[in-house]
């Protein structure tokens, strides 16, 4: 795929660019999430989501190179910092805050949502979701945090209270792709000189 310098400029598709960019997409990703909590709401589901509650800050998470940037350039100097101890997060504090909030991942924007994808027939099968047999090639899976679990059967859910997976991954990705030539994810703890 060739992408022209004007079109790259024009959509903020630039290494110096994307910070800006990756920022005004993550406006409509937590916009999308306000209306996703507004219709649970609606239904008397308020998920237990709060600071300092950090289970779903996980070791090993990774980000994009774009994302990376937001981080850079709204914490400059996060990676001089002790990372957290591994078994969490590196970006976690001593008391289960992320120190990067404002710039944090996409990832870590949806956490806690009821989340839900498709996934194809074979997929279905190894997760043990029972397949008709009638040749149907896509099945929804749907997933939550296990804190949030107790408050619904996400599977009775209506799709607007749920988070659906797959077309601001692409985005993400294509952001990449546009930006530096390749899509390409970082280790979070990577981010970390020490
Ligand atoms: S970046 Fe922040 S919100 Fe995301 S997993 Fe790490 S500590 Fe949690
Ligand atoms: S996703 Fe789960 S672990 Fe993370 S803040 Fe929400 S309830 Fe807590």
């Amino acid at each position: 795929m060739k992408i022209s310098e004007e079109y790259r400029r024009a959509n903020g598709f630039t290494p110096e660019m994307i910070a800006d960019t990756m920022m005004a997409f993550y406006d409509a990703v937590e916009a999308r999430c306000e209306e996703i909590l507004a219709n649970l709401k609606a239904s008397g589901i308020t998920l237990k989501c709060r600071a300092g509650c950090c289970g779903c800050c996980s070791d090993g998470l990774s980000m994009t190179q774009a994302e990376a940037s937001v981080i850079r350039k709204l914490f400059p100097d996060i990676g001089k910092e002790q990372p957290h101890a591994e078994g969490a997060c590196p970006f976690l504090d001593a008391s289960g805050l992320c120190r990067i909030y404002r710039a944090r991942p996409y990832i870590c924007r949806t956490h806690g949502l009821p989340m839900r994808s498709l996934i194809s027939a074979e997929e279905a099968s190894e997760m043990g979701i029972a397949c008709d047999g009638s040749g149907q090639e896509a099945y929804e899976a749907r997933d939550i945090c296990e804190e949030n679990e107790s408050l619904a059967d996400i599977m009775e859910l209506p799709d607007e209270s749920c988070w659906t997976v797959g077309v601001a991954e692409a985005k993400i990705a294509a952001m990449d792709l546009c930006t530096y030539g390749e899509s390409k994810r970082i280790p979070m703890r990577n981010f970390f000189q020490n």
